[in-house]
């Protein structure tokens, strides 16, 4: 272990991820490891990163686990006012701390690749199916009427946070 370096570690869950209202990732499990050192009148933060989240895949929407494993350094000076640009951020003196909570989530998304999808064979082919034939023949005026006459009623609060999502739902419901 380095001198003048204190070690920190922890073990994120879901409940992280919910909590920081995580926009990409459904669930996870990572353990972070973060080590602080003094350099001059800076902090240097490393922090190791490695477990496994749930995304859903670009193609058929269905849970994707992702491995997770990424090293990065955050450099932290005291200052006036709170800042941040790329990886050095300044921290108000009278504060003192640094809450690195979206700091991590930001690490664990960005080491993600940019297309999410299952290994071939992977994807939930009844979901594409029925995502396809949906676009095929739904505009979105269309889908509202369809809406209006179904039975099954459909929240609209449920609907504003993933539209597709309870699309999909009904029409494997149906089936
Ligand atoms: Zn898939």
């Amino acid at each position: 272990m380095r001198q003048n370096s204190c070690e920190y570690g922890c073990t994120l869950d879901g409940q992280f991820f919910a909590d920081i209202d995580a926009p990409d990732v459904r669930d996870g499990r990572i353990d972070v490891h973060l080590s602080v050192r003094k350099s001059m009148d800076t902090y240097v933060l490393d922090f190791h990163t490695e477990g496994t989240v749930t995304v859903a895949c670009d193609r058929c929407l269905a849970d994707l686990e992702l491995p997770v494993d990424t090293d990065n350094t955050l450099y932290v000076k005291l200052g006036t006012d709170f800042s941040e640009k790329d990886d050095f951020v300044t921290v108000p003196e009278e504060d003192g701390w640094i809450d690195v909570s979206w700091f991590v989530y930001e690490f664990v998304a960005l080491s993600l690749p940019m297309k999410k999808v299952h290994a071939p064979g992977g994807c939930d082919e009844r979901m594409i199916k029925a995502l396809n034939e949906h676009i095929c023949i739904s505009s979105p005026e269309e889908v509202e009427g369809w809406e209006k006459d179904d039975t099954e009623a459909i929240p609209d609060d449920g609907r504003e946070t993933d539209p597709r999502w309870n699309e999909l739902k009904k029409i494997l419901n149906n089936n």
